[in-house]
């Protein structure tokens, strides 16, 4: 008695060979897959058949870089760069969050991805409630690589996110010894520094021991920003891989979000030490932050994963979108043959899976991997006529709409469209929750830089704390590497605006 089969579909198997089968069988026992070849028509023996007739099965897609917890901040957070993006929206955001808010945004986060196809996420979480993300995808099926992001440094960080050095360790190492390995492997986890500018080189050294001491993976952001490559620069004397690689953080268990603003230098050392690469297009798009090399990293052989970033800088998380992005951008740039159809969707489900520290076990459809699957059905205007080459009418034409069942470590947690959301209703609190949620957290982005920065007033959030030192601050200048520094002054304006905000600051 095998558990499931799947029958009559069109496989995009995602092989050593890229083999797409028709009217083929896909069987599974457990969470693995143990058959995949010609439909038999068997349906005896079988605990459940679906029929896939007029549907393309493929490898369930993978984001290789989510923030969860910023999924309620999605639509109030725009029109900014990355680190006053960071320093005047999402750090007050993630810093008001309490445990109900994280779990209505992973929540949120884990069914957008579901419904949207996705199977498997790299997820970083902020300094706090991240054994809420943990019992999220729990509830929700998903499979989730991730952890608590870590910030002992850094000029302007409201207290709600410091942490020492010492905490930063102590806290991941509870989340690794209540997560690491549970739900038959489905939750592992992830030693996230944040970047270079939130982290002292204590820490840094000390999440590459324990990375190699837990067997854990480490996953950062990484030449983001032109500004914060400056900055960088400035700080270390290093350009950013290049001081990841000092440290001794580079290697095939490290992956590094965006790598915009690489030298020749940083390119050779990641493909020497086969660090994985996430590209996120619409948030380097949106933060106007760049446009990634991605051809030429690929053509060096460097794993390149894809990923939607976060809510507050993408506004969705839809891995269609990556990836039709991801196929166009390059283009005008590289030519019209550039990152083709087949290499972008390798980049959501092979590379993705070296990204999540998975390779072999997901990211293809084929004996002995995990029953992961995406199912769609290609049957609407905006994508007929289905060309001969399905995977292209994957990558440019198929919306998240399209998908219908999604199926993870063998377990269909959404069948005909439905059950994604029934999950995320019987696991966590509704709805409803990440309404008021979103309402609170809302309110809080309503607070005024200088609430934010006075000496302790009515509004108790987040009084920002000063760091002994810091980098001058000499120029009030408000472009430039200086801009990061001048943030958060100490000294208050006298006479600071009143606050929007209704908790009265
Ligand atoms: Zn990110």
């Amino acid at each position: 008695m095998v558990d499931l089969v799947i029958g009559n579909a069109t496989v995009v198997t995602m092989n050593a060979t890229r083999e797409v089968l028709r009217d083929a069988e896909i069987v599974i026992q457990g969470n693995r897959i143990v058959k995949v070849g010609p439909a038999s028509g068997r349906k005896t023996g079988v605990r459940r058949y679906f029929d896939a007739r007029g549907k393309v099965v493929l490898p369930g897609l993978i984001h290789g870089h989510l923030h969860a917890c910023q999924t309620l901040c999605r639509n109030h957070a725009d029109g900014l760069e990355l680190l006053d993006w960071l320093r005047e929206r999402i750090w007050p955001f993630e810093a008001a969050h309490d445990a109900a808010s994280m779990r209505a945004s992973a929540d949120l986060t884990f069914l957008e991805c579901i419904k949207s196809g996705a199977t498997a996420v790299l997820d970083m979480g902020s300094v706090r409630h991240y054994e809420q993300v943990f019992s999220s995808a729990r509830d929700a099926g998903l499979r989730l690589v991730g952890g608590k992001c870590l910030m002992d440094a850094g000029q302007g960080v409201p207290r709600g996110l410091r942490e020492t050095t010492e905490s930063a360790i102590t806290e991941s190492l509870k989340l690794i010894d209540a997560w690491h390995g549970t739900e038959n492997g489905r939750l592992t986890y992830a030693l996230a520094p944040r970047f270079v500018l939130s982290c002292t080189e204590d820490l840094l050294r000390r999440v590459q021991a324990l990375a190699v001491e837990r067997g854990v993976r480490i996953h950062t952001h990484a030449s983001e920003n032109p500004t914060d490559c400056d900055v960088v620069r400035e700080k270390t004397g290093f350009d950013n891989v290049s001081y990841f690689h000092h440290l001794g953080l580079l290697g095939a268990h490290t992956t590094l979000a965006h790598c915009v603003w690489l030298t020749a230098e940083e390119q050779r050392l990641l493909r020497e030490t086969h660090t994985c690469v996430t590209h996120c297009p619409s948030a380097n798009l949106k933060l106007a932050s760049g446009t990634a090399k991605i051809p030429e990293l690929m053509g060096q052989g460097i794993t390149v994963a894809i990923g939607a970033d976060g809510a507050a800088c993408n506004n969705n998380l839809d891995i269609w979108v990556e990836m039709r992005l991801a196929a166009l951008l390059h283009k005008p740039r590289c030519g019209p043959t550039s990152m083709g159809a087949m290499q972008v969707l390798e980049m959501a489900t092979l590379h993705g899976a070296k990204a999540l520290g998975l390779e072999g076990q997901v990211g293809a459809i084929a004996e002995g991997y995990k029953a992961d699957l995406t199912m769609v059905e290609l049957s609407g205007a905006h994508v007929t006529p289905v060309a001969d080459d399905v995977v292209s009418t994957l990558v440019y034409a198929t919306q998240s709409r399209d998908v219908t069942d999604v199926i993870i470590d063998g377990t269909a947690v959404m069948r005909d469209r439905r059950g994604a959301d029934a999950r995320r209703a019987r696991g966590a609190r509704g709805r409803e929750d990440a309404r008021h949620a979103g309402a609170r957290l809302a309110d809080v982005m309503q607070c005024t830089p200088s609430c934010r920065t006075s000496p302790p007033s009515k509004c108790s959030t987040w009084p920002a704390t000063s760091v002994p030192n810091a980098p001058s601050m000499a120029s009030p200048s408000r472009s430039g590497p200086e801009k990061w520094w001048a943030c958060w002054a100490p000294t208050a304006p006298a006479r600071p605006p009143p606050c929007a905000c209704s908790r009265g600051c």
